[in-house]
């Protein structure tokens, strides 16, 4: 039988919008070593938009418009953003075929016979574009805060968008409580190291984790767990799904996935990550109360 302290556990919770699948979830709550928070979506707002643009075609709006198009077949956010620019310039967007999503670097699609590639630098590397010459003149000018996603046909880099997400209003102050409650902040994210960094810094996070395919967001928490640590994942997309399934306790955003609330025991109802410490408070009383 449930004991009656972590049915009064699981209701105080509720009141901040915290709910728990089951009591086993309020135990684990109680252990926890280490934080591991994904960015986009979770410690970010998730509603990313296009902020800078380099062209190496002379339309601006044509690059806008094949990565778009290459986009329609996406769901990720950064698609949402860039397609989404499409319409504020009021571009219509061209038929594209064969789209392919490679997890954790970028999209391809054809258009008009030809093959473009749209992602990170993973993406270029995989398709074999070259990428020297812009590198160059990014590290003179280099905006850390953005997410580049670089554009290129089978025979070169024609662009790059750069999209930015603003860092939810909470965030700093959520990383602050866990921190004084003693636990470890880990960022973990798909994105390249300098925006994983610049929003650390922001926040106060002292371990990053960045360039992470979606496989081995799950491969870092068990090396955690292999540490003897115990594990809280915090996420909200499909690529978060395994790691908030392998976590200790793993933590969903409301707003998130299907997938994601359905892998974790704890699911945020308020958009916000500040009941992440509420959650382990409210854990460790109840487990007290037990004893
Ligand atoms: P995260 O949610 O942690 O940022 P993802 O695994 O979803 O990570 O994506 C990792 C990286 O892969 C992104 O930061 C981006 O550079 C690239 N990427 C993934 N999907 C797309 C897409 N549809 N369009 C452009 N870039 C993408
Ligand atoms: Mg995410």
């Amino acid at each position: 039988a449930t004991p009656m302290s972590v049915i009064t556990g699981v209701g105080r919770a509720a009141d901040y919008g915290v709910l728990i699948k089951d009591a086993d979830a309020i135990q684990q709550a109680a252990n926890i070593d280490v934080v591991i928070f994904d960015k986009t979506g979770t410690l970010t707002e998730g509603k990313p938009s296009v902020t800078s643009l380099h062209s190496e075609i002379k339309d601006e709006n044509q690059l806008i418009r094949l990565a778009a198009s290459i986009e329609q077949g996406s769901e990720h956010p950064l698609a949402v953003a860039i397609i989404n620019e499409a319409e504020k310039r009021d571009i219509k967007l061209l038929t594209s075929n064969a789209f392919r999503a490679i997890p954790g670097m970028g999209v391809q699609a054809e258009i008009d016979g030809e093959i473009f590639y749209l992602g990170n630098l993973a993406m270029m590397t995989r398709a074999k574009v070259d990428t020297s010459k812009w590198a160059n003149k990014q590290s003179e000018s280099g905006s850390n805060s953005e997410t580049l996603v670089y554009l290129a046909n089978q025979r070169k880099l024609l662009g790059v968008v750069g999209i930015s997400d603003p860092v939810r209003s909470d965030s700093a102050a959520a990383v602050k409580k866990l921190k004084s409650m003693g636990l470890s902040v880990v960022l973990l994210t798909g994105d390249r190291q300098q925006t994983a960094q610049h929003i650390a810094e922001k926040l106060g996070i002292d371990t990053v984790i960045s360039g992470v395919l979606p496989d081995a967001k799950e491969a870092e928490v068990q090396r955690l767990q292999s540490q003897g640590l115990k594990v809280a994942m915090v996420g909200d997309g499909i690529n978060d799904a395994p790691s908030l399934a392998r976590a200790d306790l793993g933590i969903a955003m409301g707003s998130g996935s299907d997938i994601a609330v359905e892998s974790g025991s704890v699911t945020l109802m308020r958009h916000s990550i500040d009941s992440v410490a509420d959650t382990l408070s409210i854990a460790k009383a109840t487990i007290r109360n037990m004893k």
